[in-house]
């Protein structure tokens, strides 16, 4: 099994279970169905016997703790486009990696010349070569290579949000450590090819009539052996590098939405171009404001008697206050619209601010008022107000 094959491969899926699953389910899983898929259950089926050989091959991967976290980190980058899409921006034509048809060459634009295992090799240089000895990262090394995209996410305000904001990203994003440019290796020192597996990464062993492969163990499926790990990445080959960048966030910019700041990911290899820097905003609630596309929302309270003769009430705005006229006889729960005071728009101008207003009842009354409310109460039904009249449960 290659490299490429161990990262395309669902081991998951084979087995049924989630990513999340845990060792015990993983192991009653596989056992489950290698008694099942067991060539001795069927005999002369070969589907039977492929399954058998895909599931003992996820197992020998998902049962090793070791071999797993590599397995799920290698995954999670390269699902994550941690490592560069090269077509560049979101979901690249092929409908994302894991529909099957996703090309790891693609990523490069290399195509013939990095077919087979090398365009592997070059991405996963540092976490799974170690830079040397391994399939062909030697190939590829002097390529030049677009530096990956990198995503990461800020939180604003409510006001910040709706108004654009410029603000400070601290971005911590994986790069080959300096120490020992990558290979893993203390400074003096190389990786050593592993003698089990011959730097392949991969053994063959042989179970009654099948041959499996599954990574070596004694190099963790890297191919290469460091004896004395560089003490700066412990032999990750890979340290954090972390930078700050102003971003200036657009007026109008929604919860949940993505910025694309072209060439302000990874620094590519070799004069290649930067990868883009995609930012997902967050954006707090608000304690006054809703919103609503580019309108914004806000609730007003209102007393009864005001409704019902009519008033003008201050309510804030994203800047400054303005007066609603709430005209006589307003129904309880009314939107009324105040034009051009909602969120601004990027072509120019702004949504609108609704006004929805909500009578508040008083808990308690004095004496005077309680009186008024009765003769009040006496009037309007003498005047014919019946507010149950025409009431379907009346
Ligand atoms: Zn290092
Ligand atoms: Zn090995």
């Amino acid at each position: 099994m290659s490299q490429r094959e161990w990262i395309e491969k669902d081991f998951y899926k084979e087995l049924g279970v989630s990513s999340h699953a845990s060792a015990d389910e993983i192991k009653k899983a596989y056992r489950k169905l290698a008694r099942d898929l067991h060539p001795d259950a069927n005999p002369g089926d070969t589907k039977a016997e492929e399954r058998f050989k895909s599931v003992s091959e996820a197992h020998a991967v998902l049962s090793d703790p070791a071999k797993r976290k590599e397995y799920d980190e290698a995954r999670r980058l390269f699902a994550s486009g941690g490592f560069g899409q090269g077509g560049g921006g979101f979901n690249p034509g092929a409908g994302g990696f894991g529909q099957g048809g996703f090309d790891i060459n693609d990523l490069f634009g290399g195509g013939g010349a990095a077919a087979g295992d090398g365009g592997l090799g070059d991405i996963f240089g540092g976490l799974f070569n170690r830079g040397a000895g391994g399939g062909g990262a030697t190939r590829t090394t002097n390529r030049p290579r677009r530096g990956s995209d990198v995503e990461t996410e800020t939180t604003l305000e409510f006001r910040e949000a709706t108004l654009g904001v410029t603000v400070p990203l601290r971005l911590t994003s994986p790069s080959p450590c300096t120490t020992c440019h990558g290979s893993g290796a203390k400074p003096g020192t190389s990786p050593r090819v592993c003698p089990r597996c011959n730097g392949t990464g991969i053994v063959s062993r042989n179970q009654g009539a099948f041959g499996f492969s599954e990574p070596c163990d004694d190099c963790r499926g890297t191919g290469s052996i460091i004896d004395s790990p560089c003490e700066v990445c412990h032999g990750n080959g890979v340290t954090n590098r972390t930078r700050t960048i102003t971003v200036r966030v657009p007026a109008g910019v929604s919860d949940g939405q993505k910025i694309r700041l072209a060439g302000q990911g990874e620094a590519g290899l070799r004069g290649a171009p930067s990868g883009d820097l995609f930012v997902t905003v967050r954006v707090r609630p608000d304690k006054v404001f809703g919103r609503n596309g580019d309108d914004l929302t806000l609730v007003v309270p209102v007393s009864y008697g005001e409704l019902v003769l009519g008033t003008t009430v201050s309510v804030p705005t994203l800047e400054g206050r303005v007066g609603v006229k709430i005209p006589a006889g307003t129904a309880d729960g009314r939107v009324l619209r105040v034009r051009g005071r909602g969120v601004p728009k990027r072509a120019g101008g702004a949504g609108d601010l609704l006004v929805t207003v909500k009578v508040a009842v008083p808990q308690k009354l004095d004496d005077p008022a309680t009186e008024a409310l009765k003769t009040y109460l006496e009037a309007e039904k003498a005047s014919g107000f019946d507010p149950r009249a025409g009431w379907a449960g009346a």
